[in-house]
């Protein structure tokens, strides 16, 4: 499989060469050059599949020729040693819950499936890999811990110091070995710009090999579609169309689901639901793209103004507005809905969701309102105790600490503080 660049100004690469690059030279994502077709039967007979084999079933057309067969089983194994359960709310409503893996947000899947295909790229070689990325908070998590003690990469994490939540601190700045944390005397904005500086960077061409694993990098993006298909697979319900309800941020969990329904899977319709950052809502009633500063909220993973995988949505349904409303609703949502939201998943479904399930949920309701004969599945994107303040003030209970996050509460955080560009640069260097 062969991936192009959007902005269709760069040569077709392999997977491997997607996956290094992060983004094509001419600065467009890329973008696979078919969709491969899953048969009906796959979806028949899903229940007797497991996870691994439905894994396995998707992702090889995209990579095959670049990681044999049993590499890429051995790879997927590692990736989804934990669970994807379907938690029923209502009779209507079911939650797809992500946050089981090590950092417990939904990006562990795509930050490990990176971590081990770069891995296996670079194992036989002299060449170090540096993946540089910035964070406002879950991302930087799941990267430290998916990247951790592979040989030949080294990770360089940017937060802004001070904004992000104590425990996602700790999951960054604990564990060491080829892992730094960069604390920035700033914004998230301000570690986003020294990131992208630092990839034009002619003083670190040709001196360091650097690519990106945020969501525009193929191999964090792609694996997501699986979510959708595990769901599939548990659900029960027969005889209703089936929607989803994703929290988005960078949207690139939903343009994941978009694929999955593109290679066969029956969807009928997605919600992108989002915070008060609605640059997506507004587009899908006006049809005019006007991106905007973010606003800091509750649901902070989902902060952006400016999604970075829209265009790959857009890109699949042939940049076609109207194509694209009949596949896509979304729905922007305050802090203070998001608060009744998570009371009302407690009181009436003993259910206690994190700030992102629960905009997730709101989107859903607001689409099930107008369509009540369809089958609702939201994904609950974080495990609550990551928003612990926020959840356990707005219910008024104590949430516990699961052992994941018990292990690292005790140790030390290291980090090294920089505030100019500069500082970055010399510190890639060294
Ligand atoms: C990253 C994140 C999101 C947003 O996902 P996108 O793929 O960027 O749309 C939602 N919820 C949580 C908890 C996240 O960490």
């Amino acid at each position: 499989m062969n991936f192009y660049s959007l902005h269709k100004n760069a040569p077709k690469v392999s997977f491997k060469e997607a996956v290094i690059n992060g983004i094509a030279p001419d600065g467009g994502l890329y973008f696979p050059e078919q969709i491969p077709q899953l048969p009906a039967s796959f979806f028949d007979d899903i229940q007797d599949l497991s996870n691994l084999e439905i894994a396995y079933r998707a992702l090889k057309p995209y990579v095959k020729e670049d990681i044999p067969e049993a590499i890429l089983r051995e790879i997927l194994e590692e990736v989804l040693d934990f669970d994807f359960p379907l938690v029923p709310i209502n009779e209507n409503v079911s939650t797809l819950e992500l946050f089981h893996g090590p950092t417990m947000a939904f990006k562990d899947v795509g930050a490990r499936f990176m971590a081990r295909s770069l891995g296996y790229f670079f194992k036989n070689s002299e060449e170090k890999v540096t993946v540089l990325v910035a964070t406002s908070g879950d991302t930087g998590g799941a990267v430290a811990n998916g990247f951790l003690g592979v040989a030949g990469v080294e990770v360089v994490i940017l937060y802004p110091s001070g904004k992000v939540s104590d425990i996602q601190e700790r999951q960054l700045t604990t564990l060491g070995q080829n892992i730094t944390a960069l604390q920035v005397n700033g914004t998230f904005d301000d570690c986003q710009r020294m990131v992208k500086r630092a990839f034009v960077d002619p003083g670190l061409q040709g001196k360091v090999q650097l690519t990106s694993a945020n969501s525009i990098n193929v191999a964090r993006w792609l694996p997501q579609m699986l979510y959708y298909l595990f769901a599939y697979k548990h659900l029960k319900v027969k005889g209703k169309e089936l929607v989803f309800s994703v929290p988005s941020g960078n949207f690139g969990n939903i343009c994941a689901g978009m694929i999955a329904q593109r290679m066969g899977m029956p969807v009928r319709h997605f919600i992108a639901s989002t915070n008060v950052n609605d640059t997506v809502p507004k587009y899908m009633q006006t049809a005019m793209y006007d991106p905007k500063p973010s606003t800091a909220t509750i649901s902070n993973a989902m902060d952006v103004g400016d999604p970075s995988n829209f265009i790959r949505i857009q890109h699949i349904y042939n940049d076609d507005f109207s194509q694209l409303k009949e596949h896509l609703s979304s729905y922007s949502f305050s802090d203070k809905e998001t608060k009744e939201a998570i009371k009302i998943l407690y009181a009436k479904a003993g259910y206690i969701a994190d700030p992102h399930g629960a905009v997730g949920y709101l989107g859903l309701r607001k689409y099930q309102k107008k369509h009540p004969e369809t089958y609702g599945i939201f994904l609950e994107t974080a495990h609550p105790v990551k928003f612990m303040d926020v959840v356990s003030s707005t219910l008024n209970i104590p949430l516990s600490l699961p052992p994941q996050i018990e292990k690292i509460m005790h140790r030390k955080k290291v980090s090294i503080g920089i505030s100019k560009y500069e500082e970055l640069a010399k510190f890639l260097l060294k």
